[in-house]
């Protein structure tokens, strides 16, 4: 008997012709994550990929605790592999799912039998397999209607695979299906959620965040090369790009109306972020806004943010409320990084009563009295560079 891993894989069944430049995208995003776990193959057959170790040396348990992470992957499981004999079968199903039955009363087999030539059907599998643990383990009794556990036999191609809990994964695409997008980064809750979001549809994130030194500290970058690397467990590796945003923020504090610095200087983050963007082949901007939050994120002031932007702004939270990104921020553990209470650039020069109801000619006209173009530009060439490695 040999431990394997089987992945079933949700969503890209449904991909037609796709399906397999994502199967293979998701394979090659595995490979690289299990990498340092010792050795192992992968194959892939009908819809199914398995991961079998191919050294003592595999450390199945962090494979499994990585593949979680790893999106494209709708459940996969533990499986036991043996040769297509019903002695081993049996044998092997009375052992390896020891520990499986034993907090549990009501347990009953599904089998699955893609090889025809298999001399037994799939009820008779069951049946078999069902008999065999009943004798093995005299506390249990079949109850089809509400097992506690359903203990599952497939006799495929080169192998029989005994399972018995599917384990939930991370949903969604791989990442690398879905072109490559910037993501703007605060150190709040809501950006890294975001980037998330997107990242789960298959794309592959880079990041711009903004930083006014002296009033923004070090320890706020800090947090926000933190916060990266969590999502990074999950998108692999991320680009950052550190914005110099002092001069543009005091020149908009010097020269525009009180009412607008948080608008115009958004304006600000889209075209220098876009700039940035274009450059590194980044097809969209990502923000964390969600309608209403704060002032700035009303109706009217996210179209006179959108307006600054050419490519497309993604906002995947925009109709989500505070407590349900929470949810998802601690899910994704990035909540208690972000609540660190280090200044973010936006709360530097805040307006006492900012305009909710902005219109975007009045905007424009405050902008008129600063060079937009020198100093996009100027932030644009002075941005940092770094990348965010997936840690684990
Ligand atoms: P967050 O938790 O993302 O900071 P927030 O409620 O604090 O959200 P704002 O501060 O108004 O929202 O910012 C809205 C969005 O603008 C953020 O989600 C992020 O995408 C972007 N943003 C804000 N500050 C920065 C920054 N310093 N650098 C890069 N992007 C930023
Ligand atoms: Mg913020």
């Amino acid at each position: 008997m040999q431990e394997i891993i089987l992945i079933k894989n949700g969503e890209l069944a449904l991909k037609g012709l796709n399906r397999a430049t994502f199967e293979s995208v998701l394979v090659k995003n595995i490979k690289r994550r299990l990498r340092d776990l010792g050795h192992f193959v992968i194959n892939r057959s009908q819809s199914t990929i398995t991961i079998e170790p191919t050294g003592s040396d595999f450390d199945t348990d962090e494979a499994v605790e990585r593949l979680r992470r790893v999106f494209g992957i709708a459940a996969f499981q533990r499986a036991a592999a043996v040769e297509k004999r019903m002695d081993a079968i049996l044998e092997t199903a009375s052992t390896y799912l020891r520990e499986d039955l034993a907090g549990i009363s009501a347990f009953k087999v599904e089998s699955k039998r893609s090889d025809k030539t298999f001399p037994l059907t799939s009820p008779q599998i069951s049946a078999e397999v069902g008999g065999k643990l009943l004798e093995a383990f005299p506390h249990l009794h079949v109850d089809v209607h509400h097992p506690e556990k359903i203990v599952t036999v497939e006799v495929r191609e080169h192998a029989a695979y005994i399972h018995c809990d599917q384990l939930k994964g991370a949903g969604g695409m791989p990442v690398g299906t879905g072109g490559k997008a910037m993501l703007l980064i605060s150190g709040g809750i809501d950006s890294p959620v975001a980037g998330w979001m997107m990242s789960k549809r298959g794309i592959v994130l880079d990041a711009v965040h903004f930083a006014s030194p002296p009033y923004t500290s070090p320890q706020s970058e800090m947090k926000v090369h933190d916060l990266l690397e969590q999502v990074a467990r999950y998108s692999g590796d991320i680009g950052l790009y550190t914005v110099p945003f002092t001069e543009i923020q005091e020149q908009i504090r010097d020269n525009c109306p009180e009412a607008l610095f948080t608008l115009v200087m958004r304006r600000f983050m889209m075209r220098i972020a876009e700039r940035i963007a274009r450059r590194e082949k980044c097809d969209a901007l990502i923000t964390g806004e969600s309608v209403g939050q704060v002032a700035s994120q009303t109706m009217l002031a996210l179209g006179c943010t959108d307006a600054a932007a050419t490519l497309p702004v993604f906002r995947p939270l925009i109709g989500m409320d505070k407590d349900e990104i929470i949810v998802r921020a601690r899910q994704i553990e990035t909540f208690d990084i972000s609540i660190r209470p280090y200044e973010d650039c936006c709360t530097v020069f805040t307006p006492r009563h900012p305009r909710t109801r902005p219109s975007l000619s009045l905007v424009e006209a405050a902008e008129q009295k600063l060079n937009v173009e020198a100093l996009v530009s100027r932030a644009a060439q002075n941005a940092k560079f770094e990348i965010i490695r997936n840690g684990r």
